[in-house]
């Protein structure tokens, strides 16, 4: 526990440690949600150029709107949702994470509310707390889902300025339909509230699932937040970005840092994006283990919650610490996260797929004996 005596620390940071989910050196990490394929050499070369490129101008600071970059990640965004997208309507940061703390910094702040619904990712509340926003949430339904008689009523009683709604939902894999989103989003716009639909994983989604990114031309107070590090393959990276209506981008070009993208991102992400087709070519091998997964641990008798992610929520289990810490055991690190019982699971390669289940069986084996020895 840190020692903040003598500091004048916020009284409701004192009681928290850094956000983090823990970082060990074993061999499978099937916790954080990447992707467990490494860049191409061709590829490496080509972000090394780019960097080499950006190198000989760092004497320089960086180009503090980036259009070239918000205007290669319209193209991409544009075509992966089906949708029109300028430049303008884009905002970049260092990580989604970041571009979402613009829109807390915009539109939350000291007397108003943030709203979200729960289990959910757990920056949320931390964004709001440090941009001193009221935090509420509402719940998901037993299976995840989200009633939207409930999401209104909660909005109705709170008048939040933000509603943060992951789509699919981490750590439940669970997408929201379109017309989940658009009810909520035109009640919204009459507060007004701006909804945040977190979009990390859309590349992920299974078929028929549009992304909100299709909602944009109807409503200016939604902003849709993606990001180059989970399908995209970039974590180390730092690259995120969000598509909205270019007035609400204009309130992010006020709170943001001078030259908060570096040069070097820039490059990076530019150069990545050209390669776009070869650094998401993984992503229906993936999709296609996630739903082994999930088929996989039905047939353990376990409870596995259908996922548009690269993740899977499973359980339920009574000491779920001694189980994520067996499996830890066996060098395969997962993430224990959501609702008392459960674990979630990154989807990896087949030779990291194979290494959980045969952790997780040995597990499974041990109770099961245990269970015959009472
Ligand atoms: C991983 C994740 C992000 C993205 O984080 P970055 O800062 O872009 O790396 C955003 N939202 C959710 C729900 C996530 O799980």
């Amino acid at each position: 526990m840190a020692d903040f005596s003598g500091l004048p620390i916020r009284d409701e940071l004192k009681a928290f440690e850094p956000y983090g989910a823990p970082q060990l050196d074993v061999p499978v990490l099937l916790n954080v949600n990447e992707n467990p394929y490494p860049p191409s050499a061709e590829v490496v070369a080509d972000i090394a150029a780019a960097v080499a490129g950006a190198a000989r101008g760092l004497n320089r600071y960086p180009d503090r709107e980036f259009l070239a970059l918000r205007n290669d990640l319209a193209v991409y965004l544009g075509r992966e949702s089906g949708a029109e997208l300028v430049g303008e309507q884009v905002w970049a940061a260092n990580g989604s994470n970041e571009v979402m703390l613009h829109l807390l910094q915009a539109f939350g702040g000291p007397g108003r509310t943030a709203l979200s619904f729960a289990p959910t990712y757990s920056m949320y509340p931390e964004y709001a707390r440090d941009t001193s926003t009221a935090w509420v949430t509402g719940r998901r339904e037993t299976d995840f889902t989200l009633d939207v008689d409930h999401a209104l009523a909660k909005i109705a009683e709170h008048r939040p300025s933000v509603v943060l709604l992951a789509s699919p939902n981490n750590p439940t894999g669970t997408a929201l339909p379109l017309d989940v989103i658009e009810r909520i989003t035109k009640t919204c716009a009459e507060l007004p509230c701006v909804v945040v639909v977190d979009e990390a994983y859309g590349e992920f989604r299974r078929s028929g699932t549009p992304s909100a990114v299709t909602l944009l031309p109807s409503y200016r107070n939604l902003a849709v937040a993606r990001t180059m590090s989970k399908a995209f393959a970039l974590a180390g990276a730092r690259v995120g970005y969000l598509a909205a209506s270019a007035d609400l981008v204009d309130a992010l070009r006020i709170v943001r840092l001078p030259y908060h993208l570096s040069a070097v991102t820039q490059a990076v992400a530019r150069a990545a994006l050209r390669h776009a087709d070869e650094l998401l070519g993984r992503v229906a091998e993936l999709r296609d283990a996630r739903d082994e997964t999930v088929t996989w641990l039905r047939a353990q008798g376990l409870e596995a919650v259908d996922s548009d992610a690269n993740f899977v929520l499973f359980g339920r289990f009574a000491d779920r610490h001694a189980v994520w810490q067996a499996i830890l055991d066996d060098g395969v690190l997962i993430r224990e996260t959501g609702p008392e019982g459960w674990l979630r699971v990154t989807i990896g390669s087949p030779q990291e797929n194979e290494a959980f289940r045969t952790a997780l069986t040995k597990v499974l084996e041990a109770t099961v004996d245990e269970r015959a020895q009472r």
